[in-house]
């Protein structure tokens, strides 16, 4: 399906204002942040095209959408043979008695999207109505069970951490209607042979919370209390065959990047690699720089020492900078106020150098484009 993208103009305009800022804007990066507070350097999030209520999201990877050869992504998780399983008016069916089914495609950290329905003919109580269950790498099972009006034990309920942890509330549609599950899964990760982070499960059941990054305590089972473990790298997903003939359709899933990219600590960049960013991201400005001519260039190489040293770009930006205090006090009275703009805007960048304390020492410039704003009177008013 095609959506219109947002026009480019609007991302020009957007950005254009925001680059007006011409950085010197937020609070600089820091040892563990390699970007400023509202920081232009930063990439933009790419872009996704939203699913709807029957197709997945643009980089999703769609497990099952309805087509009879969707089939072929799964496999029985008994032998590794094609499932009796069967795909029946776009939706794809457990056949009791037939055994769990798998993905071909092993995956971990993921948004996992699957829609269910129990069957619409009450049979059975407790786990014994409408059992299934999604398990996330081959080991986690997100219970799927018709607890519309049949009461279990709780950890064992719809949408319960199977053995782990029970739901916060119970939203189900009746049995026959549409469920859907939207999970976010983390696997649990170890480091010589230590947890360093157990793992979480976050779900909403009908778009409703039911799973609140729900810690993992291993791969949860049924009787046995689970014990924390390392998880592999990654895993298929499986679902149950509990011997109810539950339906599923629309599953799809979205690899989340992993927490660790940057060899730091949870969530958290170390000082090497935030380092390192940093002068990844001085490089590019520089490189940027090198395209412009005048202020621009100047400002941009300024910009580019917020985030690493640079002998040659600041000897540059400085000389420059200098150059223009020069040049500004040698215009006439009667001429200045059409220099106002790019005076103000250098200033507000050497304000901002000598705030965070980027330059060592202050360079003459400052204070002679200081004296030209005050004679003027063109400080800006405080709001
Ligand atoms: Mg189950």
């Amino acid at each position: 399906m095609n959506r219109p993208t947002l026009p480019t103009f609007v991302f020009a305009i957007l950005t254009s204002a925001a680059l007006a800022e011409g950085g010197f804007y937020g609070d600089p990066p820091d040892a563990t942040h390699p970007w400023g507070i509202h920081d232009m350097n930063r990439p933009q999030p790419p872009r996704v095209e939203p699913g709807t209520a029957t197709t997945a999201p643009s980089d999703a990877v769609v497990l099952f959408s309805g087509k009879p050869e969707e089939i072929e992504k799964w496999i029985s998780d008994k032998n590794g043979e094609p499932t009796k399983w069967v795909v029946k008016d776009g939706v794809l069916q457990c056949v009791p008695g037939s055994g769990y089914i798998r993905t071909k495609e092993e995956f971990a950290d993921c948004q996992l999207h699957i829609e269910w329905s129990a069957p619409s003919k009450v049979e059975g109580s407790s786990q014994g109505r409408g059992n299934s269950g999604v398990f996330l790498m081959g080991a986690v099972e997100v219970q799927v069970l018709d607890n519309y009006n049949n009461p279990t034990y709780p950890d064992g309920f719809a949408s319960s951490i199977y053995g782990i942890n029970p739901p916060l509330v119970n939203p189900l549609n009746a049995p026959g209607e549409w469920q859907s599950y939207d999970i976010v899964f983390r696997r649990p990760i170890f480091k010589d042979g230590k947890e360093i982070d157990p793992g979480y499960i976050t779900v909403f059941v009908n778009g409703v919370l039911t799973q609140d990054h729900t810690p993992l305590e291993g791969g949860g089972g049924h009787k046995a209390r689970s014990k924390p473990k390392a998880f592999p790298e990654k895993g298929p997903l499986k679902i149950q065959d509990h011997g109810n003939p539950v339906r599923f359709r629309n599953i799809w899933y979205r690899p989340l990047p992993k927490r660790f990219v940057d060899g730091g600590e949870y969530s958290r960049m170390s000082e090497e690699a935030t380092a390192a960013k940093r002068a990844e991201i001085a490089q590019g400005i520089r490189e940027d720089a090198a395209k412009l001519e005048g202020n621009a260039k100047m400002l941009r190489l300024f910009e580019s020492l917020c985030y690493a040293e640079n002998a040659e770009a600041k000897e540059f930006a400085l000389a420059a900078v200098n150059d223009f205090a020069a040049a500004m006090k040698a215009v006439p009275a009667d001429k200045i106020e059409s220099k106002k703009g790019e005076i103000l805007q250098v200033a507000k960048a050497l304000r901002y150098l000598a705030q965070f304390k980027i330059l060592a020492e202050e360079p003459a410039a400052r204070q002679e484009l200081e004296a030209i704003i005050k004679a003027n009177d063109w400080e800006p008013k405080k709001k």
